[in-house]
């Protein structure tokens, strides 16, 4: 389970506008930040990783999200 906390690492800015819940984009410079329990997850991990609560579930190169419209689509940045 990867457990650190990523915007220590990265710089996040919100994509604008806001991409439709319906079809999220991947995408190895865009991250997933899980609106109900506020954690930032790759939107391609290849590592096992999942949020706090559960919305998203990732590894092998896919992220599983359980509510889209609960997700903030981030391009991260290395700081
Ligand atoms: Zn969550």
């Amino acid at each position: 389970m990867l457990n650190i906390d990523l915007r220590k690492i990265y710089l996040f800015k919100p994509v604008e506008p806001a991409p439709d819940p319906a079809s999220l984009p991947v995408g190895g410079d865009l991250y997933y930040e899980c609106l109900d329990c506020t954690t930032v997850l790759n939107s391609v991990p290849h590592i096992k990783c999942a949020c706090v609560c559960g919305n998203l579930v990732g590894g092998g190169g896919e992220l599983k999200v359980s509510k889209p419209t609960q997700v903030r689509v981030m391009r991260g940045k290395l700081k």
